[in-house]
């Protein structure tokens, strides 16, 4: 299956495209926080990013969905910033710009890393937090495709995303990866200063659903197209994950592509007293119980297949 952004590339879409998310800077109005910065004249708003992208690192990785490792790995791209900010990230200092190995680059330097990965034999190019430089992507891509590029897009964010640039990425993000974090408004307010994250998350949802479908897979299980949701498993949060998995599969589908993580630990600012601790195995149980009550049944067999398993056996 070709890529979707080469057909957009040849159609001419794609320049307009460029065009018109690099009027979403000047205010930056590109997601939800809508901070109204000049990010054209390198201001920066709440995500802590001005004109360039910024790269804390990249390379293959093995530690994502095993639809998007395969052998060689997935390309990720590690961009600083973020525009939630979540108080428990496992990335704190690359959210926060504080890394030392943030480095800006300029569209053909990007475009370069995009072929470099892509060279070393990974699957999928994997922009990990990519919300807030969605207008750089986008001007580095034509370098990128001239260059050769041709593997899958992967959109993978925090799920706080604005319609205006989803309907941006059609036609050229092939595999959407969001996290469905919180279902209550007071999580959302209480770790990213985002009350209003469940409404913005789950239109953000139906977007990339409408438009990329549930997840499809290559001969060699790898994915090409499709919808792949991460929820990472909360302390207390068991009520608010059994929520998300109803909502994933009566509004967005039953085929639904679930990665349930369990891997919670409070990083970053210190989590409020109870947050502490980490996933419990009985919690997870319970949490892929739920899902399937709902009527999910994709999950990512990373660590999934043998705990289904030994649920599907009880
Ligand atoms: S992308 Fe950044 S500057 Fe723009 S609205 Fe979002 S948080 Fe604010």
């Amino acid at each position: 299956m070709e890529s979707r952004y080469l057909e957009t590339m040849r159609s001419g879409v794609l320049e307009k495209r460029i065009a018109d998310a690099r009027e979403l800077l000047r205010p930056c109005r590109l997601c939800p926080r809508q901070c109204g910065v000049d990010r054209l004249a390198d201001e920066r708003g709440y995500c802590r990013t001005g004109l360039q992208a910024e790269v804390a690192s990249y390379g293959p990785h093995f530690g994502e969905e095993s639809v998007l490792v395969g052998s060689h790995g997935s390309g990720t791209i590690f961009f600083c910033g973020c525009n939630l900010l979540c108080t428990f990230c496992q990335n704190y200092d690359i959210s926060r710009v504080t890394d030392p190995d943030c480095r800006p680059v300029d569209d053909r330097q990007l475009a370069a890393i995009m072929v470099e990965l892509q060279e070393a034999g990974c699957h999928n190019i994997n922009f990990v937090t990519p919300t807030h430089v969605v207008p750089q992507i986008l001007a580095a891509l034509p370098h990128a495709i001239r260059a050769g590029l041709r593997v899958p897009l992967v959109y993978n964010c925090g799920g706080y995303e604005r319609l205006e640039s989803l309907r941006l990425l059609e036609g050229i993000v092939d595999i959407y990866m969001p996290d469905a974090k919180f279902w209550e408004r007071e999580s959302g307010r209480r770790y990213a200063k985002a009350p209003d994250y469940p409404g913005v998350m789950r239109a953000a949802l139906a977007e990339t659903q409408r438009q990329v479908g549930d997840l499809r897979m290559n001969e060699k299980g790898l994915a090409e197209r499709g919808l792949l949701v991460r929820h990472l498993l909360m302390p207390g949060g068991l009520a608010e994950a059994a929520a998300i998995f109803r909502f994933l599969a009566e509004e967005i589908s039953p085929g639904c592509y679930v990665n349930i993580m369990d891997q919670y630990r409070p990083c970053g600012e210190a989590a409020p007293p109870g947050d502490g601790g980490t996933i419990s195995r009985a919690m997870l149980d319970e949490a892929i119980r739920a899902a399937k009550k709902a009527g999910l049944s994709r999950f990512d067999e990373r660590d999934m297949a043998s705990l289904i398993r030994r649920l599907m056996s009880r």
